[in-house]
């Protein structure tokens, strides 16, 4: 699968790694614990569609994404499959949701109310009611407000499909703030079942949960990160269940090698001077594409060997120094493997002081994705 593209430089998405990170999961949960993909943000940077279709082959049995518009983009591309929105969305837009079989998250009287404002009698909505136990973003937080909620769910407009919550610390050690999270829960999902007559899906993990399995799961998992085969943290990458297999690597071509004499200054503000003299790679990658500035100082690889990023990183190119003259087109690899040597997200955030999820979502629409 190959987008066109003119230039040298490109992210290359390997979708049998995110089978492969599915399906370990699948096995570690059983059976009755389904795989709901997480495809936000263009999937984390490695492209919503391509993403979804993968994960559905591979036996996820949903989607999930955080906007209507990012839901409504997976329809349009063909995709069949129950898809939830995490967020909020306007009252304004909720016969899109309808029109495009689209499950919506809700956790508002008001927004219930609006709706029924507008509502027509052709097509339910269907919705999961989001509790919040504890990450204090959005969801209903005490007992007397889900009881109003509830109170004032219509099944005339409505199908309570599903409940959800979120953790906010599944991949930190302790699990003291997860297991608080979990006693808020239980009592909000009897009261819950207590007034909707029907099965309801509830599913309250992400990766981290997911991968450590310390509690009930309940119905599904909503895996984000874990299925791009990155780590929710150091932590669950160092007490890992299995390896997870990195789907997303940043390769690029040398388009200029040149030796430049000791005294010699590289890029904008002459920030890097050669000690002695220097073979010094050109690459077509800089921050317009989301190698971001910081990235100076940092190695790449080439011929299977960390070489370093010099002198400021341009909107549209930067430069190694190389341990020798290499020929124009050789392979320069930002993240991913290159013989022994292997760079990995996980490096690069803990050098930049962010996190993988931060960094993949920075890679600009610029940089052709090519699927394998
Ligand atoms: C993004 C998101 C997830 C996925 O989290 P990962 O850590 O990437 O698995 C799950 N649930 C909600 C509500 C989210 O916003």
């Amino acid at each position: 699968m190959k987008s066109t593209s003119y230039r040298p430089a490109k992210i290359e998405i390997n979708l049998s790694a995110i089978k492969a990170n599915i399906q370990q999961l699948q096995l570690q949960l059983g059976k009755d614990t389904q795989v709901i993909a997480v495809v936000k943000a263009n999937g984390y940077g490695h492209g919503d569609i391509q993403v979804a279709k993968t994960a559905l082959e591979a036996g996820a049995t949903s989607l999930a994404v955080a906007l209507l518009d990012e839901a409504v983009k997976l329809r349009k591309a063909g995709i069949k499959a129950p898809i939830l929105v995490l967020g909020w969305v306007a009252p304004e837009f909720i016969e899109i949701a309808i029109e495009y079989d689209i499950t919506l998250t809700v956790f508002q009287v008001n927004w219930l109310n609006e709706y029924y404002h507008q509502a027509s009698d052709s097509k339910k909505l269907s919705i999961h009611i989001k509790l919040d136990t504890g990450m204090g973003r959005i969801g209903i937080r005490t007992m007397d407000e889900l009881e109003q909620f509830l109170e004032n769910i219509n099944e005339k407009y409505l199908d309570v499909t599903g409940v959800f919550t979120h953790f906010a610390t599944a991949d930190e050690e302790s699990l003291d703030y997860y297991r608080l999270q979990l006693q808020r829960f239980a009592p909000m999902l009897e009261k819950i079942k207590e007034r909707i007559n029907q099965d309801i899906f509830v599913h309250i993990g992400n990766s981290a949960a997911a991968l450590r399995q310390e509690s009930c799961l309940f119905n599904a998992v909503r895996f984000g990160i874990g299925m791009y085969g990155l780590y929710p943290s150091q932590y669950i990458e160092k007490n890992r269940p299995f390896k997870l297999e990195p789907a997303l690597s940043i390769k690029a071509k040398l388009t200029h090698v040149k030796k430049i004499s000791a005294g010699e200054a590289i890029s904008y503000g002459a920030t890097y001077r050669a000690e002695e003299e220097e073979w010094i790679g050109t690459i077509p990658i800089g921050y317009g594409d989301g190698i971001q500035r910081k990235w100076q100082g940092l190695d790449v690889l080439i011929d299977g060997k960390r070489m370093p990023l010099i002198g400021r990183i341009c909107m549209d190119q930067c430069m190694v120094r190389l341990d020798h003259a290499y020929p124009m087109g050789t392979e320069v690899t930002f993240i991913g493997g290159q013989g022994n040597e292997r760079i990995s997200l996980e490096e690069i955030a803990l050098q930049l002081d962010t996190i993988n999820y931060e960094l993949a979502c920075l890679f600009t629409e610029r940089l052709p994705r090519f699927y394998y």
